[in-house]
């Protein structure tokens, strides 16, 4: 008797839990992603290597030179002329830097601006004003070109920005474009990272509260690998999941490697602390251990050109992306979406 009323317990509790998964409602899941029927844009990893491109001709881009200058009239430009000139928003500041008052922006562009459930994308725009990894000692002290670290995740994003133009995204997207993330000396973190620290200290919008975030730094390096992140699992493990389980789809799970990866701190770290905004960073760097985290040959060295980029690992990065943003986030019922 005892026996049967057991299992019977057993065969209502197994049909609770099929009931529950079949009916689980995800509405409040802000990771969940699920396959949608929508049109794909194609993401060109030839117009991202173009901008690319476009931020290397101007030199370095570090804090207070002429690149960085010229560089941030061509972004705000180049924005204005996708997202239109009203949601263009450049964040000016200043921080003190080593011995120098540096002068950062902060660029911001908004697609789709009327959805109040939106997506951030951000990248790094500034490079880095040394090369301390450079094989010749005399190079060390001279800024860098970039192109991956800094160059790429821009040039990912403008392309985002150029397909965004044409397809007006489901959902409400943001572009941010963070600058100083690459300034300070290798063991003095607060100086890193000052155009989150400031954003995430000044929000534009007050009580901006987008589903995620997504940092895309040094995503079109030859041979590229994008193991998952230490403090984007920390943060928003399932989104990790998800989004490399949407990759290895795509077939790109040689680059999205179904690998745990070391903690890198970059300007994703100081949105989830400061911001309070789950966000996610792809990024390219070695960790076989799982803890360890062993950045490409080229980085902070003038290797870091335009000879390293990859059209394969550009097309990867972006494929995922107009994926996910396309067709892979799920409406909130009765969410103003309007374009
Ligand atoms: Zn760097």
């Amino acid at each position: 008797m005892s026996i049967v009323r057991l299992s019977g317990i057993a065969t209502l509790l197994l049909f609770l839990l099929i009931g529950c998964s079949e009916t689980e409602d995800h509405s409040n899941d802000r990771f969940f992603l699920k396959k949608q029927s929508n049109f794909v844009p194609e993401f060109s990893a030839q117009n991202a290597y173009d901008f690319i491109q476009d931020q290397v001709d101007f030199g370095p881009r570090n804090p207070n030179s002429e690149g960085h200058q010229q560089a941030k009239t061509f972004l705000i430009e180049t924005l204005r002329s996708y997202a239109g000139q009203r949601f263009v928003f450049a964040q000016n500041f200043q921080v003190e830097g080593y011995g120098e008052t540096l002068e950062l922006t902060n660029i911001i562009a908004a697609f789709n601006p009327n959805a109040s459930d939106r997506i951030l994308l951000a990248a790094h725009w500034d490079t880095r004003p040394r090369a301390e990894e450079d094989d010749s000692s005399t190079m060390q002290s001279q800024p860098i070109l970039g192109a991956d670290d800094g160059g790429s995740g821009v040039g990912v994003l403008l392309e985002l920005a150029r397909i965004f133009s044409e397809n007006p995204p489901p959902i409400g997207v943001d572009i941010l474009l963070f600058d100083g993330e690459d300034y300070g000396h290798s063991s003095d973190l607060d100086k890193y990272f000052l155009g989150a620290r400031h954003w995430s200290a000044n929000p534009p919008v007050p009580g901006y509260s987008p589903r995620f975030g997504i940092l895309l730094d040094m995503v079109g390096g030859e041979n590229a690998q994008f193991p998952k992140e230490g403090y984007s699992r920390r943060y928003a493990n399932r989104l990790v999941d998800n989004i490399w389980s949407v990759a290895a789809e795509l077939g790109h799970d040689n680059l999205f490697l179904p690998q745990q990866g070391g903690p890198v701190a970059d300007d994703h770290l100081i949105v989830n602390q400061y911001a309070e905004i789950p966000m996610i960073n792809i990024i390219h760097y070695k960790s076989d251990d799982g803890r360890s985290v062993e950045f490409p040959p080229y980085w902070h060295t003038h290797r870091d050109n335009m000879d390293i980029i990859s059209l394969e690992t550009l097309q990867a990065t972006g494929d995922v992306l107009v994926e996910v943003l396309y067709n892979r986030i799920p409406l909130r019922q009765g969410a103003p979406n309007a374009n």
